[in-house]
Protein backbone atom coordinates (compact mmCIF):
# COMPACT_ATOMS: atom_id res chain seq x y z
CA UNK A 1 0.00 0.00 0.00
CA UNK A 2 1.68 3.40 -0.92
CA UNK A 3 1.01 6.07 1.09
CA UNK A 4 -0.21 9.52 -0.12
CA UNK A 5 2.00 12.33 -0.77
CA UNK A 6 1.33 15.83 -1.24
CA UNK A 7 4.30 18.53 -2.22
CA UNK A 8 3.69 21.70 -2.59
CA UNK A 9 5.87 23.57 -4.93
CA UNK A 10 6.06 26.81 -4.36
CA UNK A 11 7.42 28.16 -7.79
CA UNK A 12 9.35 31.30 -7.41
CA UNK A 13 7.24 32.82 -4.66
CA UNK A 14 8.19 33.53 -1.06
CA UNK A 15 10.09 36.33 1.31
CA UNK A 16 11.23 35.31 5.13
CA UNK A 17 8.26 36.60 6.40
CA UNK A 18 5.65 34.99 4.38
CA UNK A 19 7.80 31.59 4.14
CA UNK A 20 7.83 31.35 8.26
CA UNK A 21 4.10 32.78 8.52
CA UNK A 22 3.22 30.09 5.94
CA UNK A 23 4.98 27.08 7.51
CA UNK A 24 3.71 28.31 11.07
CA UNK A 25 0.30 28.03 9.35
CA UNK A 26 0.30 24.54 8.46
CA UNK A 27 2.12 23.28 12.08
CA UNK A 28 -1.28 25.29 13.61
CA UNK A 29 -3.27 23.30 11.43
CA UNK A 30 -1.38 19.56 11.15
CA UNK A 31 -3.25 18.06 13.18
CA UNK A 32 -4.51 14.37 12.05
CA UNK A 33 -2.38 14.08 9.06
CA UNK A 34 0.35 11.62 10.33
CA UNK A 35 -0.54 9.12 7.40
CA UNK A 36 0.40 11.32 4.85
CA UNK A 37 3.74 12.54 3.59
CA UNK A 38 4.18 15.93 2.93
CA UNK A 39 6.70 17.88 1.50
CA UNK A 40 7.67 21.61 0.73
CA UNK A 41 9.51 23.01 -1.95
CA UNK A 42 10.29 26.35 -1.78
CA UNK A 43 12.91 28.46 -3.79
CA UNK A 44 16.61 27.07 -3.59
CA UNK A 45 17.71 30.29 -1.50
CA UNK A 46 14.70 29.48 1.34
CA UNK A 47 15.73 25.53 2.07
CA UNK A 48 18.29 26.53 4.73
CA UNK A 49 15.44 28.49 6.63
CA UNK A 50 12.71 26.13 5.59
CA UNK A 51 15.27 23.26 7.04
CA UNK A 52 14.93 24.91 10.14
CA UNK A 53 11.43 25.83 10.55
CA UNK A 54 10.75 22.17 9.77
CA UNK A 55 13.22 20.28 12.07
CA UNK A 56 10.94 19.45 15.07
CA UNK A 57 7.50 18.93 12.39
CA UNK A 58 6.50 16.07 9.96
CA UNK A 59 7.06 18.59 6.93
CA UNK A 60 9.23 17.30 4.64
CA UNK A 61 11.72 19.50 2.30
CA UNK A 62 12.34 19.60 -1.31
CA UNK A 63 13.86 21.34 -3.97
CA UNK A 64 12.27 22.95 -7.59
CA UNK A 65 15.83 22.14 -9.75
CA UNK A 66 18.79 20.51 -9.91
CA UNK A 67 22.18 20.96 -11.81
CA UNK A 68 22.98 17.37 -13.92
CA UNK A 69 26.67 17.86 -12.57
CA UNK A 70 28.03 17.70 -8.83
CA UNK A 71 30.29 21.03 -8.92
CA UNK A 72 32.33 23.10 -10.93
CA UNK A 73 32.58 26.19 -12.84
CA UNK A 74 28.70 26.36 -13.70
CA UNK A 75 27.49 29.67 -13.27
CA UNK A 76 24.21 29.96 -10.80
CA UNK A 77 23.94 26.29 -10.62
CA UNK A 78 22.89 24.04 -7.37
CA UNK A 79 24.02 20.31 -7.10
CA UNK A 80 22.33 17.52 -5.44
CA UNK A 81 25.33 17.12 -2.71
CA UNK A 82 24.71 20.83 -2.04
CA UNK A 83 20.86 20.31 -1.92
CA UNK A 84 21.07 17.38 0.44
CA UNK A 85 23.04 19.17 2.81
CA UNK A 86 20.03 20.95 3.33
CA UNK A 87 17.92 18.27 4.60
CA UNK A 88 16.11 18.31 1.28
CA UNK A 89 14.50 15.03 0.49
CA UNK A 90 13.08 15.37 -2.45
CA UNK A 91 14.01 17.22 -6.00
CA UNK A 92 11.81 17.94 -9.08
CA UNK A 93 13.00 17.17 -11.69
CA UNK A 94 11.07 17.90 -15.52
CA UNK A 95 8.60 20.66 -14.35
CA UNK A 96 7.14 21.86 -17.63
CA UNK A 97 8.04 25.34 -16.70
CA UNK A 98 12.10 24.46 -16.88
CA UNK A 99 10.79 22.34 -19.88
CA UNK A 100 9.54 25.46 -21.18
CA UNK A 101 11.54 28.10 -20.11
CA UNK A 102 15.03 26.70 -19.73
CA UNK A 103 14.66 24.43 -23.25
CA UNK A 104 14.85 21.07 -20.61
CA UNK A 105 14.32 18.28 -22.91
CA UNK A 106 13.81 14.25 -22.24
CA UNK A 107 17.75 14.01 -22.32
CA UNK A 108 18.89 16.66 -19.68
CA UNK A 109 15.84 15.81 -17.92
CA UNK A 110 17.28 12.06 -17.34
CA UNK A 111 20.32 13.40 -16.31
CA UNK A 112 19.18 15.63 -13.59
CA UNK A 113 17.31 12.41 -12.16
CA UNK A 114 20.77 10.25 -11.82
CA UNK A 115 22.16 13.19 -10.42
CA UNK A 116 19.33 13.71 -8.06
CA UNK A 117 19.66 9.89 -6.94
CA UNK A 118 23.42 10.11 -7.11
CA UNK A 119 22.99 12.08 -3.79
CA UNK A 120 19.91 9.88 -2.61
CA UNK A 121 17.49 12.65 -3.15
CA UNK A 122 13.98 10.98 -4.33
CA UNK A 123 13.80 12.55 -7.63
CA UNK A 124 9.81 13.70 -8.64
CA UNK A 125 10.04 13.28 -12.30
CA UNK A 126 7.28 15.43 -13.88
CA UNK A 127 5.91 14.32 -17.19
CA UNK A 128 2.75 15.77 -18.90
CA UNK A 129 1.50 16.79 -22.42
CA UNK A 130 0.88 20.52 -24.14
CA UNK A 131 -2.93 21.07 -24.84
CA UNK A 132 -1.95 21.02 -28.93
CA UNK A 133 -0.48 17.46 -27.99
CA UNK A 134 -3.46 16.37 -26.23
CA UNK A 135 -5.50 17.84 -29.16
CA UNK A 136 -3.81 16.19 -31.38
CA UNK A 137 -4.02 12.95 -29.72
CA UNK A 138 -0.89 12.49 -28.35
CA UNK A 139 -1.21 12.28 -25.13
CA UNK A 140 0.12 8.76 -24.28
CA UNK A 141 3.07 8.81 -26.54
CA UNK A 142 4.45 12.05 -25.31
CA UNK A 143 4.51 10.79 -21.80
CA UNK A 144 5.87 7.60 -22.67
CA UNK A 145 8.91 9.22 -24.64
CA UNK A 146 9.86 11.33 -21.13
CA UNK A 147 9.42 8.44 -19.21
CA UNK A 148 11.64 6.25 -21.70
CA UNK A 149 14.28 8.86 -22.00
CA UNK A 150 14.48 8.53 -17.90
CA UNK A 151 14.32 4.31 -18.24
CA UNK A 152 16.98 4.29 -20.51
CA UNK A 153 19.04 6.33 -18.98
CA UNK A 154 18.64 5.23 -15.20
CA UNK A 155 17.39 2.04 -15.94
CA UNK A 156 13.81 0.68 -14.65
CA UNK A 157 14.59 -0.22 -11.01
CA UNK A 158 15.57 3.17 -10.70
CA UNK A 159 12.43 4.38 -10.75
CA UNK A 160 11.55 2.59 -7.36
CA UNK A 161 12.46 4.96 -5.59
CA UNK A 162 11.43 7.80 -7.14
CA UNK A 163 8.06 9.58 -7.60
CA UNK A 164 6.32 10.34 -11.16
CA UNK A 165 3.97 13.80 -11.35
CA UNK A 166 1.77 13.32 -14.46
CA UNK A 167 1.09 17.16 -14.94
CA UNK A 168 -0.71 18.53 -18.29
CA UNK A 169 1.07 21.88 -19.02
CA UNK A 170 -2.44 22.83 -19.80
CA UNK A 171 -3.73 22.68 -16.38
CA UNK A 172 -0.92 24.06 -14.51
CA UNK A 173 -2.00 27.36 -12.98
CA UNK A 174 -4.74 27.96 -15.29
CA UNK A 175 -7.24 26.61 -13.07
CA UNK A 176 -8.32 24.04 -15.69
CA UNK A 177 -8.11 20.70 -14.06
CA UNK A 178 -7.85 17.32 -16.05
CA UNK A 179 -10.86 15.17 -15.13
CA UNK A 180 -10.69 13.02 -12.26
CA UNK A 181 -11.34 10.16 -15.35
CA UNK A 182 -8.60 12.11 -17.71
CA UNK A 183 -6.07 12.15 -15.00
CA UNK A 184 -6.41 8.08 -14.29
CA UNK A 185 -6.21 7.21 -17.68
CA UNK A 186 -2.93 8.77 -17.73
CA UNK A 187 -1.85 7.39 -14.42
CA UNK A 188 -2.82 4.31 -15.69
CA UNK A 189 -0.59 4.42 -18.18
CA UNK A 190 2.69 5.79 -16.51
CA UNK A 191 1.63 2.49 -13.69
CA UNK A 192 2.14 0.52 -16.77
CA UNK A 193 5.25 1.81 -18.37
CA UNK A 194 6.61 1.25 -14.93
CA UNK A 195 6.33 -2.87 -15.18
CA UNK A 196 8.37 -4.38 -12.53
CA UNK A 197 8.50 -1.31 -10.28
CA UNK A 198 4.57 -0.27 -10.91
CA UNK A 199 3.39 -0.82 -7.39
CA UNK A 200 6.10 0.85 -5.67
CA UNK A 201 5.83 4.04 -7.28
CA UNK A 202 4.00 6.85 -6.45
CA UNK A 203 2.29 8.84 -9.44
CA UNK A 204 0.81 12.16 -7.90
CA UNK A 205 -1.53 14.49 -10.11
CA UNK A 206 -0.67 18.15 -10.53
CA UNK A 207 -2.49 21.00 -12.31
CA UNK A 208 -4.64 23.51 -10.51
CA UNK A 209 -5.36 21.18 -7.47
CA UNK A 210 -7.36 22.59 -5.23
CA UNK A 211 -9.51 22.20 -2.09
CA UNK A 212 -12.83 21.66 -4.03
CA UNK A 213 -11.37 18.86 -6.72
CA UNK A 214 -8.97 17.24 -4.55
CA UNK A 215 -11.41 14.41 -3.11
CA UNK A 216 -12.43 13.40 -6.62
CA UNK A 217 -8.64 13.05 -8.35
CA UNK A 218 -7.50 11.09 -4.90
CA UNK A 219 -10.62 8.82 -5.64
CA UNK A 220 -8.95 7.73 -8.87
CA UNK A 221 -7.15 4.06 -8.50
CA UNK A 222 -3.70 5.19 -9.60
CA UNK A 223 -3.50 8.87 -8.07
CA UNK A 224 -1.34 8.44 -5.30
CA UNK A 225 -1.02 12.39 -4.19
CA UNK A 226 -0.77 15.68 -5.77
CA UNK A 227 1.98 17.96 -6.87
CA UNK A 228 0.49 21.46 -5.94
CA UNK A 229 1.50 24.77 -6.80
CA UNK A 230 -0.80 27.86 -6.09
CA UNK A 231 -3.09 26.25 -3.45
CA UNK A 232 0.28 25.51 -1.88
CA UNK A 233 0.81 28.79 -1.09
CA UNK A 234 -2.58 29.33 1.29
CA UNK A 235 -2.30 27.48 4.19
CA UNK A 236 -5.58 26.53 4.78
CA UNK A 237 -5.96 24.89 1.35
CA UNK A 238 -2.98 23.13 1.48
CA UNK A 239 -3.99 21.49 4.52
CA UNK A 240 -7.54 20.70 3.04
CA UNK A 241 -5.37 19.07 0.26
CA UNK A 242 -3.02 17.01 2.21
CA UNK A 243 -6.06 16.05 4.14
CA UNK A 244 -8.35 14.87 1.23
CA UNK A 245 -5.73 12.71 0.26
CA UNK A 246 -5.37 10.63 3.60
C1 LIG B 1 2.83 23.00 -10.51
O1 LIG B 1 3.45 24.04 -10.69
O2 LIG B 1 3.45 21.93 -10.40
C2 LIG B 1 1.37 23.07 -10.42
C3 LIG B 1 0.70 21.95 -10.44
O3 LIG B 1 0.82 24.31 -10.31
P1 LIG B 1 -0.74 24.65 -10.07
O4 LIG B 1 -1.22 23.79 -8.93
O5 LIG B 1 -0.76 26.10 -9.73
O6 LIG B 1 -1.46 24.33 -11.33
Amino acid sequence: MRRPLVLANWKMNGSLSANRELIEGLVAGWNGLANTGVAVCPPSVYLAQIAELVAQTDIGLGAQDLSSVSSGAYTGEVAAEMLAEFDCRFVLVGHSERREYHQENDECVATKFVAAQRANLVPVLCVGETLAQRDAGETLPVIGKQLKAVIDLAGRDALASAVVAYEPVWAIGTGRTASPEQAQEVHAFIRNELGSVAERVSVVYGGSVKPDNAEELFAQRDIDGALVGGASLKAQDFLAICRAAQ
